[in-house]
């Protein structure tokens, strides 16, 4: 008998993936702040929810903290892409650090949506996942208007004060499906829910769930380059598995892929999430060539030419001019 014909293997890559324009911006920020002002240079958090960016960092003299009583009175800090609530942005000036705020344009636009819907009166139903710190950042512009809808599940439970003047917003980095499904459950309760003025969920997160569910619907087995706290990384994952990937997994670094993944596989899909470097996947795309998966096709449903000028703090020359 003649051996069975074996499948052709190939890699199928999403396009959009990997960094979004506010990812750059921060990261960019970092550097600046760095080559500008000299090591150390403080960050808040993780600059953005990379392992392989925040470790780089570190090596050309970043230092990451929680909050901003760990850092020397009178230091420079930049705040990450997630944003902050006003009440961190004051803690820094009470400690006399220079802060250069990375908060990612598309997050401050939700910002100013909490605090003008606050400002009328509205009760504000942000749907966002418990203790991110993009959460935590906007739940703070609003706090004492501002309820948490940490899932579908919340719904029921939700008390208002008038049902008839609420308005969802959202974490910018959610899955599109859910969090729509998510509102439909709102309006059954409120049926004056007020939308958001424009889209909370940024282009970058929609772009790339857009691509990987094209790439899932080809697929068998999808790999998503990201870190375990990078929420868009990890919704890609749910969406690849939603849309037709019978298996997908997360990976940081191409070391992490294991072999018995591949096993009866022809089509991977490979994607990674807004805060990625470029040269992880590369990593990826090299293992799986080795593997045999060296015919690499890009299916692009999506190009994206956005760019953000630097935060204003670095834009001012060293005499301190714009
Ligand atoms: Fe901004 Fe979206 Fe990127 Fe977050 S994922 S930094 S909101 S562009």
């Amino acid at each position: 008998r003649d051996n069975p014909v074996p499948l052709p293997k190939r890699v199928i890559l999403a396009a959009p993936r990997g960094y979004c324009a506010g990812v750059d911006r921060a990261v960019i920020a970092v550097e600046k702040a760095l080559e500008r002002f000299g090591a150390p240079v403080y960050v808040r958090k993780q600059i953005v929810h990379n392992i392989h960016v925040v470790s780089t960092l570190e090596r050309k003299g970043a230092i990451f903290v929680d909050e901003v009583d760990e850092v020397p009175v009178g230091s420079h800090i930049v705040f990450s892409a997630h944003g902050v609530s006003p009440a961190v942005v004051q803690g820094a000036a009470d400690r006399n650090l220079d802060a250069i705020d990375a908060t990612c344009p598309l997050v401050t636009k939700v910002h100013r949506e909490a605090v003008r819907f606050s400002r009328d009166d509205f009760e504000i139903l942000l749907i966002g996942h418990r203790g991110h710190e993009e959460v935590e950042g906007t739940m703070g512009h609003a706090p004492e208007r501002t309820i948490l809808v940490n899932s579908p599940a919340d719904v029921p439970n939700i008390v208002v004060n008038n049902p008839d003047h609420v308005v969802w917003l959202s974490q910018t980095t959610l899955s599109v499906d859910e969090t729509m499904e998510t509102v439909r459950l709102l309006r059954e309760r409120f049926p004056n829910l007020q939308d958001p003025p424009s889209d909370d969920i940024c282009y970058a997160t929609t772009n790339r769930q857009v691509a990987i569910k094209k790439v899932s619907e080809q697929a068998e087995l999808v790999i998503v380059v990201g870190s375990a706290n990078s929420s868009n990384t990890v919704r890609l994952v749910d969406v690849a598995l939603e849309n037709g990937a019978r298996a997908a997994y997360r990976v940081d670094y191409a070391s992490e892929i294991q072999q018995e993944w591949l096993d009866g596989v022809s089509t991977v899909g490979v994607s990674s999430g807004a805060s990625v470097p470029e040269v992880l996947v590369q990593e990826v795309l090299n293992d799986l060539a080795d593997a045999g998966y060296a015919d690499v096709q890009q299916v692009v449903t999506a190009e994206e030419d956005l760019m953000f000028s630097l935060p204003k703090e670095l834009r001012k020359d060293a005499n301190g001019n714009p």
